[in-house]
């Protein structure tokens, strides 16, 4: 017959947070150890692509880890991946110089129009 085996904490519903496997104790006896939820790497806020360069680890021990390992130093660094961030410079930066052509063309029509009024 098998062994029964009894929680060793008061939690005594199978859920996620009372997961468990069964060792072997040094004096024989089959004990449950108590597993802890898996770390997860953060995701890219726009495309949820895995963020590279951060450490797996679960919430609290992610704020207890030194910064290095939380983030890397860019832009948007820990929140968004590298793509992201990319495409939003070049959107950014063509939207501008968009701007600025749209600027010229319009100092450049009223120039032109007093000249033909004077001509
Ligand atoms: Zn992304």
């Amino acid at each position: 017959m098998v062994q029964r085996l009894v929680y060793r904490r008061r939690l005594s519903y199978n859920t996620k947070s009372n997961r468990r496997r069964i060792v072997r104790t040094p004096g024989g006896r089959l004990v449950y150890q108590y597993l802890k939820k898996p770390k997860r790497i953060p995701r890219c806020g726009q495309c949820k692509d895995k963020l590279r360069g951060i450490i797996p680890a679960r919430p609290m021990e992610r704020a207890r880890i030194c910064r290095r390992k939380q983030t890397v130093k860019r832009a948007y660094g820990g929140v968004l991946c590298h793509k992201c961030v990319k495409e939003r410079i070049v959107r950014a930066f063509l939207i501008e110089e968009q701007k600025i052509v749209q600027k010229v063309l319009k100092s450049q029509q009223p120039s032109s129009k007093p000249k033909k009024a004077a001509t």
